[in-house]
């Protein structure tokens, strides 16, 4: 997210869609498919219909903007490598015969990220998904290994992942390459913050291989969508096991439930979650005794040690303490219930109103909560505790894109960070994926379409706002 104020001069909702790129043709596809038909047997490539139709959409649906823009892009052809070898020989098979590569874990990336906008190849992760070591501080696995079998293979070594995302069956790799944190996030920060030990990656090249790097080398790989390099093995760190409680209390009045964000988040040990929404996300989320539909609610992972000191808090702020949970299925269902988790069940809840979302940061959420819910008509704050400040998602009703747009400067007026997640270009560092694309993408196959021009960046610090079609112009 951008720190407020940000340069927003070149807002104007007048660009377009990149046009729709060229997909390749058929007798390539075929000939690549005879050579993966070889690799990995007749179950580890398909032309079928169905299956194309699977690899090529993603959470894209969470942003209406987006959504509107359907379909960017359909697969020709799907690969399924069982390892990180086989992901560097698919890798390799498809640098030789021309074809795009779009990789894909589970396929919960918001926003269009794992679209195959030039379709070719969608190499598909989830069959590769061993952990192949798990030691004093550290696990290995194959990119496409669920989180939850990460966290779950860590504990039983009496450790435990420093951050892992709210869609907890997600892949490993997914999470490097789209993701950004989650639970864990409060103590450990974003994934660029030491999460990742070592990356096995294979570049764009016709003899494809898997190249080691560890520690600092690993960052230039890192959310950037699969354009900087196929990431094949991961190691991630760890640390010893902490005895967690899912906790759950709730609130008559929603500022004293967000007002409690920043408290609960500084307690020592640090809390691995809290998050809190008003009564009418509250209502929408699973139902459950702890979380009373009509009443605000705020949900934590806490330390064992730091549940008395929660309650206290909550009780002091005229609180009630709902419920204390404990196991990690039901730390593991918090988590899952947080980040942009919370906006996607309102988006259930009401088939057939749309909303949007924008991702927001700062002590404006918690400070000026009423001014950041009226910038938009209708607005909703889903809040979750950071270090150092509170991060969220405004959630509004859809009406167009044009009426998106003016919202961020009102945001960037009440200090709030913000970022515009209707949009699918890679905007951590671009210009370093760029610089490294002659050696590790020197035919521009990976992941075609997710590096805008760089005519469209702020030029302030390494986060970027792009300006997005004007639908309603069309
Ligand atoms: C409801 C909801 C809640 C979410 N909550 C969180 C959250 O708490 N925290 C968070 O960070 N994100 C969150 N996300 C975003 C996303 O779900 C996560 O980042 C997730 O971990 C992505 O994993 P995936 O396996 O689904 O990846 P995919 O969606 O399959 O891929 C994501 C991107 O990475 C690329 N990619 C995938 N695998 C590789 C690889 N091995 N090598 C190179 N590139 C690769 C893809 O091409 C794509 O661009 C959320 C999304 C939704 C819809």
């Amino acid at each position: 997210m951008t720190t407020a104020p940000a340069d927003l001069s070149h807002l104007s909702p007048a660009g377009r869609a990149p046009e729709h790129l060229p997909a390749v043709p058929a007798e390539q596809v075929e000939a690549l498919a005879a050579e993966l038909r070889t690799l990995l047997g007749d179950t580890g490539v398909s032309d079928e219909a169905a299956a194309l139709d699977r690899a090529s959409v993603d959470g894209a649906e969470m942003s209406p903007v987006v959504k509107d823009l359907l379909p960017l892009g359909r697969a020709q052809l799907v690969a399924y490598p069982k390892d990180a070898e086989q992901i560097a020989a698919v890798v390799g098979a498809a640098v030789r015969h021309g074809v795009p590569v779009t990789v894909r874990g589970k396929g919960t990336g918001n926003y269009g990220q794992a679209i195959p906008m030039a379709g070719g190849l969608v190499l598909d992760t989830t069959r590769a998904r061993s952990v192949v070591e798990v030691g004093e501080g550290y696990l290995v696995a194959d990119a496409g290994a669920p989180i939850v079998q990460l966290e779950q293979a860590a504990m039983r070594s009496g450790q435990q992942l420093l951050m892992y995302p709210s869609t907890v069956q997600s892949t490993l790799g997914g999470f490097v390459s789209g993701g950004s944190g989650g639970t864990g996030s409060i103590k450990h920060g974003m994934l660029h913050n030491d999460f990742v030990t070592s990356l096995d990656v294979v570049h764009a090249v016709p003899d494809a291989e898997l190249i080691h790097l560890e520690g600092k080398e690993t960052e230039a790989y890192l959310h950037n969508y699969g354009t900087a390099g196929v990431i094949a093995r991961i190691g991630v760190a760890l640390e010893p096991a902490q005895d967690w409680r899912a906790f759950y209390a709730s609130f008559e009045d929603v500022h004293d439930a967000f007002g409690l964000i920043r408290q609960i988040s500084a307690l020592e040990p640090t809390p691995r979650l809290v998050s809190a929404d008003g009564p009418r996300i509250t209502a929408a989320l699973p139902a459950d005794e702890a979380l009373p539909a009509d009443r605000s609610s705020l949900r934590a992972i806490l330390d064992a040690a730091t549940v008395e000191a929660a309650t206290a808090l909550v009780e002091a702020a005229g609180g009630t303490v709902e419920a204390v949970r404990e196991g990690l299925q039901q730390t593991m269902k918090l988590s899952t219930i947080s980040y942009n988790h919370p906006i996607e069940w309102l988006m259930k809840s009401s088939p057939d109103e749309r909303w949007f979302h924008v991702e927001v940061s700062g002590d404006s959420l918690v400070d000026r909560l009423d001014e950041v819910q009226e910038v938009y008509p209708g607005a909703l704050l889903h809040i979750e505790g950071q270090a150092g400040r509170p991060i969220g998602m405004l959630a509004a009703p859809y009406t167009s894109s044009a009426d998106v747009w003016p919202g961020f400067e009102r945001l960037v007026a009440l200090e709030v960070g913000f970022h515009n997640p209707h949009q699918w270009y890679v905007d951590y560092q671009p210009d370093a994926v760029r610089a490294m694309a002659p050696v590790n993408d020197p035919h521009g196959l990976l992941n075609p379409g997710k590096l805008a021009e760089p005519t469209v960046w702020t030029g302030a610090g390494s986060k970027m706002v792009v300006p997005m079609p004007d639908l309603d112009a069309e």
